[in-house]
């Protein structure tokens, strides 16, 4: 093997009594991403590293992954100065005029000290070449590692994605839709460790094909960040009928939205989800006032995260786009949502009138149903529903 990337570990490391259990979730999480390619994987409590031929190929999946801070290609070299000095130069880029150094002394017995050693370095280096010092704006910053199982030096350092690496944190079941928020709220909870398992609802024949295809398209760039997603549809159709048939217009997407928690809570529960997970924010839309989410969340006790709740909706699209939702979100198929809309749905609903008018059908019975009902899509491939674009 080659090359060599190294592995600053995110948020984890202020996880004093669990972060051995974190570093171990996140290995097989790396391990699980790399298991096509020739890669040799070991790790510490400080680092991971990887041994590998195609350094940049796999640094560049390896920005996908929760729990990574930042990706470097390290070379490692002993701790004999003048080797250091020849790899450093190696790996300059000549293009560049400034640089400093920067000294981590992991290993506490090494005799010479981070500053001293940086100042040693970078006189060798001066001496040895045209590039120039410069402290406060260098063009390149020389990283010298010092470990106790050799020197490793680096010049480039890769963001990683930061968080939690996913499974930390048990399942959250997150409700879906084709919509930008839901997906945007779904990388969210995964970047916080969650194991994010999806939930339709659809409502066919009043909602297409397309429009499950876009959910699963949409779940399929989410579970780039995972690769454990896995997708419950819930035949809606009935429980959306009967709501058309029996409630006033103005409560009937309340009504629909505690439908739905009801359905998700209970199906949580029987996959194991501990939490679930929705795209609502604050006032976006009269289902979304707080007045609505008192009356919609009033029939669980499950916790929901709304992990865009106090967004902008230019937020929300903002990391739309980072993740790559956004241009599949925007496509025009109708939500179960949008059908049997109406003009005017209560912005202020009531608990009793809402408990009132679901007196009107038999709503556990096909609740029920649905919950039985539910047809799950796991190992979806990610360019299965590219058709739809
Ligand atoms: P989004 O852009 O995420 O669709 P939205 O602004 O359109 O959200 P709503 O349609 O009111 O808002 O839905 C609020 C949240 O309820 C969604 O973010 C999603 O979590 C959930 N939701 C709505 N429709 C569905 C559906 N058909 N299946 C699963 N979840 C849904
Ligand atoms: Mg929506």
């Amino acid at each position: 093997m080659q090359e060599l990337i190294m592995i600053k570990y995110g948020e984890l490391t202020t996880k004093k009594a669990n972060r051995k259990i974190f570093i171990n979730i996140l290995t097989q999480n790396v391990e699980k991403l790399l298991k096509d390619d020739d890669v040799e994987i070991s790790k510490d409590q400080v680092r991971m590293f990887i041994k590998c031929h195609n350094a940049k190929e796999i640094a560049s999946k390896l920005q996908k992954v929760f729990g990574i801070l930042r990706i470097v290609i390290a070379y490692k070299v002993n701790n004999n100065i003048i080797d250091v000095l020849n790899k450093s130069l190696q790996i300059m880029d000549k293009t560049k005029h400034t640089f400093k150094v920067v000294t981590k002394r992991a290993d506490k017995n090494f005799p010479i000290h981070s500053m001293e050693y940086s100042k040693k370095l970078g006189g060798l280096i001066l001496k040895n070449s045209n590039f120039k010092v410069d402290v406060h704006n260098p063009d390149i910053t020389l990283t010298v590692e010092i470990r106790s199982e050799g020197t490793f030096v680096y010049t480039n350092e890769i963001n990683g994605p930061g968080g939690y690496p996913v499974g930390v944190q048990g399942k959250g079941l997150l409700m879906l839709s084709g919509g930008i928020d839901s997906p945007v709220a779904g990388y969210l909870a995964l970047k916080r460790g969650v194991n994010v398992e999806c939930l339709y609802f659809e409502s066919p024949p009043h909602t297409s094909v397309e429009a499950k295809n876009k959910v699963l398209k949409l779940a399929s760039i989410i579970n780039e960040y995972s690769g454990k997603v896995k997708v419950h549809i819930v035949p809606f159709t009935k429980i959306q009928e009967a709501i058309f048939k029996n409630c006033p217009d103005i409560y009937m997407i309340t009504i629909m939205r505690r439908m739905m928690y009801r359905v998700a809570a209970l199906y949580a529960e029987k996959i194991g989800s501990k939490i679930l997970i929705n795209g609502e924010s604050i006032g976006q839309v009269a289902s979304q006032t707080l007045d609505s989410m008192v009356c919609i969340n009033n029939v669980t006790n499950m916790p929901v995260i709304r992990p865009v709740a106090c967004l902008d909706k230019l937020e929300i699209i903002d990391i739309a786009k980072k993740i790559n939702t956004y241009e599949t979100s925007i496509l025009p198929y109708e939500d179960c949502c949008t059908i049997f809309v109406p003009k005017h749905p209560v912005i202020n609903p009531k608990l009793d009138k809402c408990i009132e008018y679901e007196k009107s059908f038999d709503y556990q019975k096909l609740i029920d149903e649905a919950t039985e009902n539910i047809e799950t899509i796991t190992n979806f491939e990610e360019d299965e529903f590219t058709d739809i674009l």
